[in-house]
């Protein structure tokens, strides 16, 4: 730290991101990308005229994106802000409407209470059950903003629209921000309740379902007003937030949508029979509307699974927070990585005995 830090500066304690190691090739199940490439379309338009066009600056409108966005979710192009990643849409989600102070669970997306920090807003968080179900009865009055992932990482487990709907109809007088980015991969998207209510921002992203983790490109979707709001903070800080090469990635990535609902309907899949196959050797398994799995096994503690399996060359993801350290997140890969990495989990626990 520079003597010449601000406040802010000295007292934030950044987001850590999932290791993306340079020194090997590992299974990288990890960080919840697809295992899939991007659909074809996608990859022709970024080897031609895209790449020509870079000598422009990117349409700040962002109109074609939008448009396409807004055709799929049945909105209009008022109610869909893109930005770079979904982490970009909440940053400025809490910067929009967070003043109040900002309520979440204690076991929910690292990137939250940085962004509460960042912006000096107070937060609290609240306690997932013991079974780590979240429980909308327990957020509260209607004096903060509340921030849902859901489904819910790292736990995967996903609550039912009528559920937001609830929490969204308790806090009429502050902003419901459910994060979406794993919604493709079996969960109920709130996304028709923002034509309903003025107080509901739905966050999404193309890096889990689209295969464009790289290209940083994310979406809010909520009523006219509040995406303005959005847009303010974005022409206050960076007009050009999309390069070119991402937004016609990911244009097109919305026009080839069956690809990627092929690709996560195999996800999902993958992700039933190794869930079966991971209570098979003795792991406890939560529910996954998501593409990764959260799981325990009663012999061996997450972290030294976590390192066991990074010294056979598989990267999966521990968070050695309290409630949590004994778990570890393991993305969906290919059923090829998935028997590879079970395998070597057979062999961990088997040495264990
Ligand atoms: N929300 C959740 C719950 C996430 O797990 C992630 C991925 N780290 C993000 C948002 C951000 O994803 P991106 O910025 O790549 O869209």
């Amino acid at each position: 730290m520079s003597r010449f830090a601000s406040e802010t500066v000295r007292a934030l304690s950044p987001y850590e991101p999932g290791e993306q190691p340079q020194d090997r090739r590992y299974i990288k199940l990890n960080t919840n990308e697809s295992p899939y490439p991007p659909s074809p379309g996608v990859l022709r338009c970024l080897n031609g005229d895209a790449a020509a066009g870079c000598r422009l600056y990117p349409d700040p409108v962002c109109a074609g994106l939008r448009d396409a966005l807004a055709a799929q979710y049945g909105v209009r192009r008022e109610n869909v802000t893109v930005t770079n990643g979904s982490d970009e849409a909440l940053n400025f989600a809490f910067l929009a409407f967070g003043e109040d102070g900002v309520r979440f669970p204690d076991i929910t997306y690292g990137f939250y209470p940085v962004f509460a920090e960042l912006h000096r807003e107070k937060y609290q968080t609240v306690p997932l059950r013991e079974d780590f179900s979240l429980h909308v009865e327990d957020y509260g009055a209607d004096d903060a903003m509340i921030v849902i992932a859901n489904p819910n990482a790292p736990t995967g487990m996903a609550l039912p629209r009528s559920a937001i709907e609830a929490l969204v109809q308790a806090h009429p007088n502050h902003v419901v921000l459910i994060d979406e980015a794993y919604v493709d991969f079996g969960g109920e998207s709130a996304v028709p309740l923002t034509q309903k209510y003025d107080n509901l921002l739905v966050v999404q992203t193309f890096s889990k379902s689209r295969s464009l983790a790289g290209a940083r490109v994310g979406y809010a979707i909520g009523c006219e007003a509040l995406i303005r709001d959005l847009e303010t903070l974005r022409y206050s800080t960076n007009p050009y937030n999309i390069n070119r090469l991402s937004l016609c990635a990911a244009e097109i990535a919305v026009r080839e949508q069956p690809y990627y609902d092929d690709r996560c309907r195999q996800i999902c899949e993958t992700r039933e029979a190794a869930r079966q196959a991971l209570t098979g050797l003795g792991f406890e398994v939560l529910s996954s509307r998501t593409n990764f799995l959260f799981a325990r096994h009663p012999a061996i503690a997450g972290q030294r699974l976590y390192q066991e399996l990074k010294e056979r060359g598989v990267l999966v993801r521990h968070f050695s927070q309290p409630r949590i350290a004994d778990f570890n997140r393991i993305t969906i890969g290919t059923p090829e990585d998935m028997a590879a990495m079970l395998g070597l989990l057979e062999e961990i626990i088997h040495e264990k005995r």
